[in-house]
């Protein structure tokens, strides 16, 4: 058995679902196949989720009628039986207008899981009507969970025993990214881009030959091409760097994929659903680590210094303290290095979630913060690399370890600021 999945990107409107199916025909009619939810369809239902916590009816309706009528004008395009996707459609408005709210999280993934419910019925359904031997699968039945709402941690035993005991004999197996189910049935999402992961889940689970994330560029490449003019495509990387890559902010892949598929020593192929006989990259157990330098970068980043008030040093029991105080924020850290008196966290200046860390931290600390930067990380990196993504840039920061450089750069003429 082999796993395909195809992301948001590729089924955005009628044409990009003949594409996807054409490349069902060809080249999975008996596989796993992964379908996000289409196009921007998540943010559009996060923003209705947002209208339905605030208790807008009248955003609520607006962004609700916004959703029905994307999906309606593509299944005006395509021919198939589209009954279960008007099911789909009652049970989210009858959701956020009538449903006693639950907590943020669970709210969210109630709704946000409609997404990739709406786009695989609208997708089997248009199978169907071309004779393509498909079965639809619910993943919600499929992926068992925790309650950990948005970030659902899998319950892997019995997630195999299901997966395992389902998706058996011919025809395309098609089922949805991003979404399972906790043991008291309520759904719960994966995180965002979480569709790369159930792909990986379902391989891990059936020993699958090899998994394919189909996506709107040639494969993994060297750098991202909205920062850079000349790109190199990466034909082969080995799990480590490509855990590493989506570790430090690489988006071609969401980070938590590689681990199952590396423990069971399955092939990772990356590839392009507008070029699909291209080989693309493929990530599995080389011998040979990348030799071209692979750039990542992370812009509108925050430097947050710490110091301690009464000039005590950093040590284990304030360490801990800030830890807590920044994963209760749920703010997650890009880089940190400590001196004797102080503790320096490179961040994603998140408009809402910083200015309220920082203001608990000084409960407790002298606090200084440099915004507007920029985070450069080189993977197998030399003087020469860094010295080019230097010109221009005033170094704050640099952490370098034996293939792993970053860099804390402002381009602008910035200053700090302190609390
Ligand atoms: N639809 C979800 C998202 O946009 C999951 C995915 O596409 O991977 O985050």
């Amino acid at each position: 058995m082999r796993v395909f999945k195809f992301g948001g990107a590729s089924v955005k409107d009628a044409n990009g679902i003949r594409n996807v199916a054409d490349i069902i025909k060809a080249q999975c009619p008996n596989e796993v196949v992964v379908i996000s939810a289409m196009g921007k369809t998540t943010n559009a239902l996060e923003e209705l989720v947002a209208a339905c916590i605030n208790q807008q009816p009248d955003r609520i309706r607006a962004v609700l009628s916004t959703i029905k009528e994307y999906h309606s004008a593509i299944m005006n395009e395509l021919e198939g039986d589209f009954s279960a996707v008007h099911e789909t459609f009652s049970f989210l408005e009858e959701y956020v207008t009538t449903k006693s709210v639950g907590s943020y999280n669970e709210t969210y993934d109630q709704v946000v899981s409609a997404g990739e419910i709406l786009s695989t019925q609208i997708i089997v359904a248009y199978l169907q009507a071309q004779y393509v031997p498909v079965t639809w699968f619910d993943a919600r039945q499929l992926i068992r969970t925790d309650t950990n709402f948005r970030e659902g941690r899998v319950d892997w035993q019995e997630t195999a025993l299901r997966i395992s005991q389902a998706i058996v004999g011919k025809g395309v197996k098609l089922t949805q990214g991003f979404i399972g189910q906790s043991a008291d049935g309520r759904t719960v999402t994966l995180g965002r881009d979480g569709s790369d992961y159930t792909a990986a889940i379902f391989a891990y689970c059936l020993n699958a030959q090899s998994v394919t994330i189909w996506k709107d560029v040639p494969g993994v490449l060297n750098a991202d091409p909205k920062w850079f003019d000349e790109t190199v495509l990466l034909e082969t990387i080995t799990y480590q760097d490509a855990i590493e890559l989506a570790y430090y902010g690489a988006t071609v892949i969401h980070p938590k994929t590689i681990k199952p598929i590396q423990n069971k020593g399955i092939p990772l192929h990356v590839r392009s659903f507008l070029t699909p006989d291209a080989p693309g990259t493929t990530i599995g157990n080389f011998k040979q680590h990348l030799l071209t330098p692979s750039f990542i970068f992370k812009v509108n980043q925050v430097l947050i210094s710490l110091h301690p008030n009464d000039f005590s040093f950093i040590a284990e029991d304030n360490l801990s303290h800030i830890f807590g105080r920044f994963a209760m924020a749920g703010v997650k850290i890009n880089l940190m290095q400590n001196t004797a008196i102080s503790f320096s966290v490179v961040v994603d200046n998140d408009p809402d979630s910083i200015p309220r860390l920082l203001s608990q931290l000084k409960n407790d600390f002298r606090v200084s913060y440099n915004e507007n930067l920029e985070l450069i990380t080189i993977r197998y990196y030399d003087q020469a690399t860094i010295d080019r993504v230097l010109v221009h840039k005033k170094l704050l920061l640099e952490q370098k370890s034996r293939y792993t450089v970053q860099l804390v750069v402002r381009d602008g003429s910035q200053g700090q600021r302190s609390f």
